[in-house]
């Protein structure tokens, strides 16, 4: 009796804890879809940054092609490259949170996931960036986390397509270029953190072969928080 008590328990407690964030994303998800599909909206997103050589790498494929991308910063790389912040600033793109050390919310204990949110978040604001997107590191939120993002005024960052630029190996950049072009646009999910130059040349080619769609079809290239404003 006492043990079918206690899965049951568990289970509710697992399906309050992270199902439920989980199902919200999905729901998020597809109403994203629609409304890059809607509008013909293609969005840039890059993760983990800022970072020393591929961060300012795409920053001069962004100038020099006039757009602007999204970047979900790292607390701790905020702080170790400066600099890089400062462009990131000046240049206008928009700016957000990804937590502090990038701790997986389903993998480590609860109250730990909140604490790097919360550090990630101080850290911003100490740098001076106005954010208002939180993307929870792998995409994963537990019923803590996305009480904290909620309590501190952001919305979540989702993306539509995944890029596929940390896999190994990597995808044919075409298959990316044509997914987006399936939905008629959408949010793609990439990296600028450094890795090898490999993978650092990989995010620059398809963020190009991507504007380059863009034009093709006419798609409006804007960032998250400018597409959210749309519905
Ligand atoms: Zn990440």
């Amino acid at each position: 009796m006492f043990l079918i008590f206690w899965i049951m328990l568990t289970g509710f407690l697992s399906l309050a804890i992270y199902v439920s964030p989980f199902a919200a994303r999905m729901i998020a998800e597809k109403r994203l879809r629609h409304i890059c599909r809607r509008e013909h909206v293609l969005i840039l997103t890059y993760d983990d940054g800022p970072s020393v050589v591929t961060t300012p790498r795409l920053l001069d494929l962004l100038a020099e092609m006039g757009a602007k991308g999204t970047f979900f910063l790292l607390g701790q790389r905020v702080q170790s490259t400066p600099q890089v912040l400062r462009r990131l600033q000046d240049e206008g793109h928009e700016l957000a949170s990804h937590s502090q050390d990038h701790l997986n919310a389903w993998k480590v204990a609860p109250w730990r996931s909140v604490v790097d949110v919360k550090r990630g978040f101080a850290t911003l604001v100490k740098y001076g960036v106005d954010f208002g997107l939180f993307r929870p590191p792998y995409g994963k939120l537990n019923l803590l986390t996305w009480f904290t993002a909620v309590c501190y005024g952001v919305r979540f960052g989702w993306w539509t397509v995944v890029s596929g630029d940390t896999f190994n190996p990597l995808p044919d950049p075409d298959s990316i270029v044509q997914a987006v072009e399936r939905d008629g646009g959408g949010v793609v999910l990439m990296h600028d953190f450094d890795s090898d130059e490999v993978h650092s040349k990989y995010v620059l080619e398809l963020t190009r072969r991507l504007l380059e769609k863009a034009s093709v079809y006419g798609w409006k290239v804007c960032t998250l928080s400018e597409v959210r404003q749309l519905n």
